[in-house]
């Protein structure tokens, strides 16, 4: 089906930060934008320092700088000033517990006050920051806890009690936890955060950071091993500065929701640090996704940009236009939306719902920023991601029969028209760039070819540019905006008694994109049953939290390839229906 571009009316391509995309990318450069931020008054660059404390110090440190809607929908209201003073304290505790710049400061928590300040405090003492999914269960937790050597994790008693307590000792580097509230409980192995926080010392100011100094470290997964950590570095504020002012077309004065898990790069990119660089408002709402309180948050805190996920989009479609009407969504300017593909259904309606299209765009952990996106005043194609950032360099690389990125004498070549698929790279260097995945240096280097970043994903670039994904070049699935590595869901259920092997693999699922589907193969002796499957369901559920398969189906004969991996993409395909393919590395006798 073919879907007609949405033009944008004079007045939008009039007032839109970026009006002209052509000459803005013609006459973009990094040095001249970094003029929008400030640096530290002694040299060197701390995105604490760009997100609260110049705002502080200015004439916005009355401005709200967090709205927080809890769960009974109560809002509190935090101002830059009381922001920069309350981060300073957390960074005053973190030097007086002895952590030092480059230690790493984890956080599991909710969207609450607390994890707003302990990141943006953790950046300000120079620690590197390692945001958790609160609703990851305790083996994703101790892996990625173990991977990061944690030096620190700020929690919640309930976090704590439930999820790490029981892992704690399997984390030999973990010196502090702190809890938030003011008790600390029984056992003495934790911090109470408010007394704590009362009794620090001395504000010593911003660390001396440099735009190269290590700030965040983001675990996303691939489709072997454990997962990888990507670090970013401090000088990343400048591309979510700038990103968020041409893709999400952010002003000072702008009320922003970015619905996003600050535990995700979304949600620390652009639900903490980019909004705030702006100077503008940033809504946090506590629950998660409920229709009619989504609408009401829109409406009430009057949002004027929303940045969200198609998973969510689908949702709220499904309750129909009349609850959509039902709320004055007028304060409404720019809606935007990421982390998987956006099906042009969902543009349309946006456009019907709002009298906005939905502006989707694409970006990853690695890349920091947004590198893809529909401009404000830019038509829109529908299922198209967009066209690259002002600053990035975007192109589609030819591969090889393995569907590898083809190399000749170590140097790529783009695909030669726009309909041949190949996958999407980035011309390497742009300032959120990732510079290490943690501890694995030939990771990090296979990711990068003939100075071009490497992406994963297969994508087409059409005959004006605009760029349309088609699927990963690699086996990860992608449920409700969520990166799942297979890896990591098999290696927990051969944790399970009853189980011999396991194949993890994405099953479309018409609102959270695909779900995670387990194929488990029982040990010798044990007999397949309804009982066993819900108890193993029970048991993902316990270990991974979200990201437990949601479906499992018994299979005593795993498709193999010859040297022993199971075959996911048979299985996925003859989970579709599909044509099993090119079944040469199949193994032989089964
Ligand atoms: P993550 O690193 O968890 O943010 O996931 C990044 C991956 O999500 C990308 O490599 C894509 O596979 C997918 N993704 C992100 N944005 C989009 C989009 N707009 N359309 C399609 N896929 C997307």
């Amino acid at each position: 089906m073919q879907w007609s571009p949405i033009g944008k009316p004079a007045s939008a391509r009039r007032s839109a930060n970026l009006t002209d995309y052509e000459r803005a990318r013609r006459e973009f450069d990094w040095d001249r934008a970094a003029t929008a931020l400030s640096g530290l008054p002694g040299g060197g660059l701390n995105i604490a320092h760009e997100a609260v404390d110049r705002h502080a110090a200015g004439p916005r440190a009355d401005h709200t700088a967090l709205r927080w809607v809890d769960h009974s929908e109560r809002v509190v209201e935090l101002s830059y000033a009381e922001l920069a003073r309350r981060t300073s304290r957390f960074a005053a505790l973190l030097r007086d517990l002895g952590l030092r710049k480059g230690d790493r400061v984890f956080t599991l928590l909710g969207r609450v006050p607390e994890l707003y300040v302990a990141v943006l405090g953790a950046l300000k003492a120079g620690c590197v920051v390692c945001p958790l999914f609160s609703a990851f269960g305790p083996e994703p937790i101790r892996q990625r806890l173990r991977l990061g050597e944690a030096a620190a994790l700020v929690t919640s008693p309930g976090l704590y009690r439930g999820k790490v307590s029981g892992i704690r000792d399997e984390v030999p580097s973990l010196r502090h936890v702190l809890v938030t509230g003011a008790d600390a409980g029984p056992s003495g192995d934790v911090l109470a955060l408010e007394p704590a926080l009362a009794a620090a010392g001395e504000d010593t100011g911003v660390a001396a950071t440099s735009p190269d100094d290590p700030a965040l470290l983001h675990f996303t997964s691939g489709t072997t091993g454990t997962p990888k950590g990507a670090l970013h570095v401090h000088g990343a504020v400048l591309a979510h500065h700038v990103t968020a002012e041409y893709a999400l077309d952010l002003r000072a004065d702008d009320v922003f929701w970015c619905t996003a898990d600050p535990g995700w790069v979304t949600g620390m990119s652009y639900g903490i640090i980019a909004p705030l660089t702006h100077g503008a408002t940033l809504v946090s709402d506590e629950a998660e996704f409920d229709a009619r309180r989504w609408y009401r948050v829109l409406a009430q805190q009057r949002v004027n940009v929303w940045y969200t996920a198609p998973t969510a989009l689908r949702m709220l479609m499904r309750y129909g236009p009349e609850l959509a009407r039902s709320f004055d969504l007028s304060a409404l300017r720019f809606v935007a939306s990421v982390g998987e593909p956006l099906n042009p259904e969902v543009v349309l309606w946006g456009q019907e719902q709002f009298g906005l299209p939905v502006h989707d765009n694409w970006w990853q952990t690695e890349t920091g920023a947004i590198m893809i996106s529909n401009f404000a005043a830019v038509e829109v194609r529908p299922g198209s991601m967009g066209l690259p950032l002002p600053g990035i360099e975007a192109c589609v690389l030819a591969r090889d029969r393995d569907g590898k990125v083809l190399r000749v004498d170590g140097r790529v070549r783009e695909v030669s028209d726009p309909a041949t698929p190949g996958e999407l790279a980035l011309r390497a260097g742009w300032p959120s760039m990732f510079r290490a995945y943690w501890g694995e240096q030939r990771r990090y280097a296979d990711c990068f070819a003939d100075g071009w970043y490497l992406t994963g994903d297969i994508a087409r670039r059409d005959a004006d540019g605009y760029y349309w994904f088609l699927g990963r070049a690699d086996d990860v699935i992608k449920s409700a905006g969520h990166l799942v590595g297979p890896f990591e869901v098999e290696s927990t259920l051969l944790e399970h008694p009853s189980v011999a092997e396991a194949g993890v693999i994405g099953k479309p699922d018409d609102v959270a994109g695909e779900l995670v589907k387990a194929f488990v193969t029982l040990r010798p002796g044990v007999t397949a049953s309804e009982p066993l499957r819900r108890e193993l369901l029970a048991f993902g559920r316990r270990r991974l939290g979200a990201v437990a398969p949601r479906e499992i189906e018994f299979d005593q004969h795993l498709p193999h390839t010859r040297s022993g991996k199971v075959m996911r993409r048979l299985l996925r395909a003859r989970e579709l229906g599909l044509a099993e393919g090119d079944l040469s590395t199949l193994e032989a006798a089964r």
